[in-house]
């Protein structure tokens, strides 16, 4: 019995001359629980008693009866743990959480890996050791988090990487990889959108931005303010930012028509080799606000309904066209209060009504969310 024993259970190990206690571990699925079985005198396991580790205790949760009964029955102990490691698969089975712990080599192999990568990239890592926080600087100073999440089965399935990027990230991943190669590769993805960033932070730090209202680095669209209750979307495409973006001017019809007419009539000056912000003014004919000349207040008029800037994501941006008014409200507040009065009309999903500040005809359409 004995040598079976020690070929089934290589760690196990019987710790006195009686043989009457075991001590060490047990294995399944290349896992490793540790426990101690105490037998009694004349060895037999009715009697005997066995002590879990915690890591086992929790994978044998619900099974307690299952192992007691298989105690009573069992022939020799070589038996009870053949049993004993069925009913840890159907427990690894419905418990995924206890698979995920990784084997002791995993360890070791990270530290090396991290070693080579160098420990003073690491930002943080969580209890598990699972999941890494890196820091990167890309060759134009800006920073930025990669987190890598490992899988137990390290480095034979590919980790989980993800960085604030307006682009997937994709890595390519073989069993040989390292953590340095992931930051090699994420080095290479970052100086790719160098000048997606470039020309962003030049808009960003020259003109007010509107929204998003703190931009990150995978923001691909800003409002830009251009005057009273006037703004542009723009939306930059990573691959191509120095490239006519899609645009979408809001406000005022009468400020926002000659706006747009320019847009398409000058269309055809933008030139790639130049900024963003620089062909915008160009094709738009305009100056851009600017931090350095106005304060962002003039810009962020609040709703004339209900008094606030931000309703959730919603700001202000339907406007009474008559130019002696130009009130902004919010398209919610506008359809509610527009809808409560008699006066009005509604053809479709859009209402005719009076502004409430002027009483000139305005009209708003349903807002989207709305049923
Ligand atoms: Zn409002
Ligand atoms: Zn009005």
């Amino acid at each position: 019995m004995e040598s079976s024993l020690v070929k089934d259970n290589p760690l196990l190990l019987a710790i006195n001359r009686q043989k009457t206690i075991y001590d060490g571990f047990i294995t399944v699925q290349d896992q490793d629980f540790r426990l101690r079985i105490q037998l009694p005198a004349d060895r037999q396991l009715k009697q005997a008693r066995l002590h879990c580790s915690c890591k086992l205790k929790h994978l044998l949760r619900g099974y307690e009866h299952i192992v007691k009964q298989r105690l009573q029955q069992s022939a020799d102990l070589v038996s009870f743990m053949l049993e004993l490691k069925t009913v840890m698969e159907v427990g690894l089975k419905s418990r995924p959480e206890c698979s995920s712990i990784p084997p002791p080599q995993y360890y070791s192999q990270l530290i090396s890996e991290m070693e080579t990568l160098g420990w003073d990239k690491l930002l943080s890592i969580d209890t598990e050791f699972q999941t890494l926080r890196l820091k990167v600087q890309d060759s134009a100073g800006r920073q930025h988090i990669l987190i890598i999440k490992l899988k137990s089965k390290h480095p034979a399935e590919a980790p989980e990487c993800s960085a604030d990027l307006p682009l997937p990230l994709l890595i390519t991943w073989t069993p040989q990889s390292t953590l340095a190669q992931i930051h090699h590769q994420f080095l290479l993805v970052l100086e790719s959108l160098t000048e997606f960033w470039d020309v962003l932070d030049e808009i960003d730090r020259q003109t007010w931005i509107l929204e998003p209202e703190k931009p990150s680095r995978s923001d691909t669209m800003r409002r830009i303010a251009i005057g009273n209750n006037v703004s542009i979307k723009v939306e930059v495409d990573p691959k191509h930012p120095k490239m006519l973006p899609e645009c979408c001017l809001l406000g005022a019809e009468l400020v926002v028509t000659p706006l747009r007419n320019k847009l398409n009539a000058n269309m055809h000056l933008w030139n790639p080799d130049s900024s963003l912000l620089l062909n915008l003014q160009d094709v738009l004919e305009i100056e851009f606000p600017s931090p350095a000349t106005h304060e962002k207040s003039a810009f962020s008029v609040e709703c004339g309904i209900c008094y606030s800037y931000r309703l959730e994501a919603e700001l202000p941006d339907q406007v009474c066209n008559n130019p002696c008014c130009g009130q902004p409200f919010h398209q919610t507040c506008l359809y509610e209060w527009l809808r409560a009065l008699p006066s009005s009309r509604q053809s479709f999903s859009v209402v005719f009504g009076e502004c409430p500040y002027c009483s000139k005809p305005i009209t708003v359409k349903m807002p989207t969310h709305q049923f």
